[in-house]
């Protein structure tokens, strides 16, 4: 068995195997090495299992880190149209669904997986599965990898092996050992696009509402995020996709000791007058023969309407009319930002995504390589790169992978190509 190669990359999942096929198109001899028994498990619950693979949308704006601008010039050479030329000529169709998301036409993930290792097989890239590296060690040329099946050697190294978000799916935050193997720095982890755990006793009764609305987080007394959307209110929390959008922030707030507080506001489409103006009206023009909460049925969820006069120090019995203006002030506030205080999230196990990583400014972003160490390579969620929902970690983890691949292609077989 050959145990030389041009390129090697550790991690089958969506940047690997986009760096792979990218590095072998350029005339690589190409191994991926993968601890799993199967590759792109993370792949396959994506979107549901319909995979959101990018969105319409681009720009600096949906992607975090300690430098967002990171993603600019990898997203010059590989960007949306060049992911959706490559999908296309992998057999993706792709269908433009809400707000720009992209999904491919048989809205299943398992159509992404598959015609990525179909495209491996024809280019023959050998995958080496359950892998078990014990060591990537640097050599005068090149790179030696310790496994439990021998050891392999290549030119070239590119570490594809996610954060430590959704462990099950193999990205278990141990390629992480190798960035630190190889000198270079990791800025703190945390889990994003996650759900948001509450310390309210109110949450047990509001569980199960979703309601479109705003989440305004707070970091002490600062605003840290804000986002508009459907909120899902749980047991424990705040879920939802505008809740996943500002966990990151929370999770660093937490991790820094500081205070986290979520305001949820239910008509964010009213103004603090025009919300006082609506429940007066309720109240006292309308609220004739009615008490308090049957003054707010066909506004909010039954379930909300109690919470929120609770909060509000209104009895829920009081007739709507006898009703005094600081009541419905007070309630006017409560309904505009029901406070939560944030006590933790749903972890990495139930994270989308890693924020944190490698530090982007140990790398050199027209390649992916490292800084420090020469013919080693980066891609993906490893990086200190994460996304807002919407595509966007798929569409860095297609960019920075087929940057890399590219990359580590020309520097270990120049510019001579070998057929594809
Ligand atoms: C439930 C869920 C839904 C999501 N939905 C979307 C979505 O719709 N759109 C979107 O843009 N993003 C979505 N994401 C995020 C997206 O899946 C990831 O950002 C993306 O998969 C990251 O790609 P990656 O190649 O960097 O890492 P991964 O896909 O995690 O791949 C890493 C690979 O490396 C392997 N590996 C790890 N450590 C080692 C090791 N030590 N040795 C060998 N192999 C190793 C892993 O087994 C894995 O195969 C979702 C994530 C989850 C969990």
């Amino acid at each position: 068995m050959n145990r030389k190669f041009d390129v090697i990359v550790v991690g089958a999942g969506a940047s690997g195997l986009t760096a792979a096929i990218q590095a072998a198109r350029k005339g690589a001899r190409v191994l991926i090495l993968e601890h799993m028994d199967r590759a792109a498990k993370k792949l396959l619950a994506t979107g549901n299992g319909k995979c959101n693979f990018t969105n319409e949308k681009q720009g600096i704006a949906y992607y975090n880190g300690k430098n967002p601008a990171f993603v600019l010039p990898v997203f010059e050479q590989f960007g949306l149209s060049e992911t959706l030329q490559f999908f296309s000529e992998l057999g993706v169709y792709p269908k433009n669904k809400r707000d720009g998301y992209y999904y491919p036409a048989s809205e299943q993930a398992a159509a992404m997986a598959e015609v990525l290792l179909m495209e491996c097989k024809r280019l023959q890239i050998r995958i080496a599965y359950n892998i078990g590296i014990r060591e990537i060690r640097r050599e005068t040329e090149g790179f030696s990898f310790h496994t439990k099946q021998g050891i392999f050697i290549s030119a070239c190294c590119i570490i594809a092996t996610g954060g430590k978000a959704a462990k099950k799916t193999g990205s278990d935050g141990s390629g992480m050992q190798y960035v630190i193997g190889f000198g270079h720095k990791l800025t703190a982890l945390v889990p994003a696009l996650v759900q948001m755990q509450g310390k309210q006793s109110f949450l047990k009764e509001i569980a199960g509402i979703r309601i479109e609305g705003t989440i305004r987080l707070y970091i002490e007394n600062k605003t840290a995020a804000q986002e508009e959307g459907e909120l899902q209110l749980t047991e424990f929390g705040i879920s939802g996709i505008p809740a996943f959008q500002v966990s990151r922030c929370a999770s660093y707030g937490l991790l820094e000791g500081k205070g986290v507080f979520a305001d949820l506001n239910f008509l964010p489409k009213l103004n603090a007058e025009e919300t006082n103006a609506l429940l007066t009206q309720r109240f006292l023009t309308y609220g004739a023969g009615k008490n308090a909460v049957q003054a707010l049925i066909g506004l909010f969820p039954f379930k909300l309407i109690g919470v929120l006069l609770k909060e509000a120090r209104i009895s829920p019995d009081q007739p709507a009319k006898n009703c005094t203006q600081k009541e419905l002030a007070a309630l006017a506030n409560v309904v505009r930002a029901l406070r939560i205080e944030i006590i933790g999230t749903k972890g990495f196990d139930h994270a989308q995504v890693t924020a944190g990583g490698v530090e982007t400014r140990e790398l050199n972003p027209a390649t992916m390589e490292s800084l420090l160490v020469p013919g080693l390579y980066f891609a993906g969620e490893v990086v200190d790169i994460d996304g807002f929902c919407g595509g966007y970690n798929l569409q860095w983890a297609w960019s920075s992978g087929a940057v890399a691949g590219t990359a580590a292609a020309k520097a270990a077989v120049g510019t001579q190509r070998r057929k594809p």
